[in-house]
């Protein structure tokens, strides 16, 4: 979701001020550090990152600092009160009035130098809004321009879930979903820019209840059939998703829309039911199972990744072994897992951060050397199949070849030419790293097709 706001921002700097990335802060006049919290790490790194901005500040006292994202909704002025190279600070939902308010900051700098010259002690502020302004955002941000052949689409934001630890719906705000409409009219723009997959994103994406033209409301299931019939996209993602919102009609989406992909990411966090309470998930670790067994009945090649959090206050010895139970059993591919991180103002953060940060430590690596056991060993079996893959670019690793993504998003790395970019093609898939596979190019069903139509016309 930062990656797709940080797109934006690029986008609207770039439309109102004719503002350009470039690849050095030498270069730029403006820097903006867009922000996550969701773990104090993160947060830290951004006081770390400005720290060493103040230099690069203080060579051109003209230059800009804003700092957006979840950390700017957290602490606010704080962040000026730490950082003082700072000159606009901005929240997830305010972003779209980033160049109104970085231009009061020019206005104001203006001001204050005047002001100095007569008054030496006289204070100077950043320009704050870090409001939610909800779907205001949506409506003032550029229409989205496509980067390649897959696409990010925000449908929804926020999460109104609060699960004990999380610090989302106070950062980010409630689940708010974009109109149907709206969406709709986002993804067809980038389909006829040449995008072929989609990914719908959202905190909680499955709770998406976008209202429609004639003021019912569509979930994401609806959503997901009417991309599906977007001309030119073949390819459907979501992320990230809540269990307690996996509906019987999300579900019924793998047997009806084969445009939707094999692949799933459903946090759990725990495998132990009195953590999950403790967490306030609201389900217990049997009820997602039987989520992941119903979708696996429909697609038995199913890949499924989730999110784990180690050592939450009370984690026992015995409920991280039902965590790695679980995971046992499910048979993950490729997972996000992370140390509990407490959150100021989170339900959780009241209770005793309790579990020894070596025995966290530990869990970690055991939890994290399973899951990529099970990454690795999905992959190495995919070796010798043929594998439907969407031509993305060149190769990272040699210009001759070409990437592409599988359904279960792994990287592969064939012999082909650039025009297949934006194309599916068959790849036999002939060995397996760590990060991506190695193929041989086998079928160009599309491009025949286009051949055959060639034929046909003449
Ligand atoms: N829809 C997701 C869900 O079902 O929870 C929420 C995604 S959340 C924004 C991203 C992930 O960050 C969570 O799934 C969780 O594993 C991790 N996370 C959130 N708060 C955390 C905390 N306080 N400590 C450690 N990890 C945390």
């Amino acid at each position: 979701m930062n990656e797709y706001d940080s797109d934006r921002m690029a986008k609207l700097l770039e439309k109102t001020y004719g503002l350009k990335l470039v690849e050095t802060p030498e270069e730029a006049s403006v820097l903006i550090l867009n922000t996550c919290s969701v773990r104090e790490k993160a947060q830290e790194k951004v006081f770390g990152e400005l720290g060493r901005w103040k230099e690069w500040k203080d060579a051109a006292p003209d230059r800009l600092v804003a700092v957006g994202g979840c950390v700017a909704s957290q602490e606010g002025e704080t962040i000026r009160k730490r950082a003082k190279i700072v000159d606009v600070i901005f929240g997830p939902q305010t972003l779209h009035r980033l160049p109104a308010m970085m231009e009061q900051a020019l206005k104001e700098r203006a001001e204050y130098d005047e002001q100095r010259e007569v008054h030496k002690r006289v204070r100077r502020k950043a320009v704050i809004d870090i409001s939610f302004p909800e779907i205001e955002k949506f409506d003032n941000l550029p229409a989205p321009e496509s980067n390649g052949v897959s696409a990010f689409v925000s449908v929804m934001e926020g999460c109104s879930k609060y699960c004990t630890f999380c610090v989302v719906p106070y950062t980010r705000g409630e689940e708010f979903s974009r109109p149907f409409a709206d969406c709709m009219a986002e993804i067809e723009a980038l389909a006829a820019q040449g995008v072929r997959e989609v990914n719908l994103l959202g905190q909680n994406v499955n709770a998406y209840q976008g209202v429609m033209p004639d003021g019912e409301i569509a979930d994401l299931a609806v959503l997901i059939h009417a991309v599906a019939a977007v001309e030119g996209i073949d390819r459907i993602r979501f992320t990230t998703s809540h269990p307690m919102e996996m509906t019987q009609s999300l579900i019924d989406c793998y047997a009806e829309v084969p445009e939707l992909v094999s692949h799933l990411h459903l946090p759990i966090q725990s495998g132990s039911d009195r953590i999950l309470a403790l967490m306030k998930r609201n389900h217990m670790a049997i009820e997602y199972k039987a989520i992941i067994r119903k979708i696996r009945k429909i697609r038995p090649e199913l890949s499924l990744s989730g999110d784990f959090i180690i050592g939450f206050p009370g984690e026992t010895c015995d409920d991280f072994k039902e965590t790695l139970a679980l995971v046992e059993e499910l048979k993950y591919d490729r997972s996000f897992s992370f140390i509990y991180s407490q959150r100021p103002g989170t339900p959780a953060a009241s209770l005793p951060d309790d579990v020894d940060l070596d025995k966290k430590k530990r869990r970690l690596n055991a939890l994290q050397a399973l899951l990529n056991d099970q990454t690795q060993a999905i992959s190495d079996a995919m070796i010798g199949s043929t594998q439907r893959i969407l031509v993305e670019r060149l190769s990272r690793q040699n210009f001759n070849e070409m990437a592409g993504r599988t359904e279960n998003n792994r990287v592969v790395n064939f012999d082909g030419s650039p025009d297949l970019i934006g194309q599916f093609v068959d790849v036999e898939i002939t060995g397996a790293g760590v990060n991506s596979l190695k193929g041989i190019l086998v079928a160009t069903p599309e491009a025949d097709r286009f051949k055959q139509r060639q034929y046909y016309a003449l």
